[in-house]
């Protein structure tokens, strides 16, 4: 893994094989990043994408395999949901037949490469769990 930071920007660029949401966590955690934006692109594989189904309260999971997907946007922020950093990422992968597939990444695996840009945010937006919607969202800001 490669990184570099200046200016409060973050360039982290993934080795293959990592793991893309584990890392930028575990990198988060770190650097003390409690609020931020992330978008990046790349090649993945491995990819478990998630539809958040509001009826149910529970995302349809699917995990994609057996093929590397362009990233084509990785797209996403850094918050703190109970009280640690947390990673939500959303991602369009184009495949080999030049389709597209997305949803909420849960995880995925570096299949080339992933070049991602971290930008802090000079405030830290904190989640709640919401109990209509099912999920912790971000509720308020902390300077
Ligand atoms: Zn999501």
């Amino acid at each position: 893994m490669f990184t570099h930071s200046h200016d409060s920007q973050h360039l982290i660029v993934l080795d293959r094989d990592q793991h893309v949401v584990q890392t930028l966590t575990e990198y988060a955690r770190e650097h003390k990043i409690q609020g931020g934006v992330l978008t990046g692109i790349g090649a993945l594989k491995d990819a478990e994408l998630g539809y958040y189904e509001l009826h149910k309260k529970d995302y349809i999971r699917k995990t994609f395999r057996d093929e590397d997907f362009e990233l084509l946007a990785l797209n996403g922020n850094v918050s703190l949901r109970d009280g640690a950093p947390y990673v939500h990422v959303h991602t369009a992968l184009g495949r080999a037949d030049f389709s597209v597939i997305g949803g909420h990444l849960f995880e995925a695996r570096v299949a080339v490469t992933a070049e991602i840009f971290l930008t802090p945010f000079g405030i830290m937006p904190e989640r709640s769990f919401q109990p209509h919607l099912g999920l912790q969202t971000i509720t308020r800001c902390r300077l």
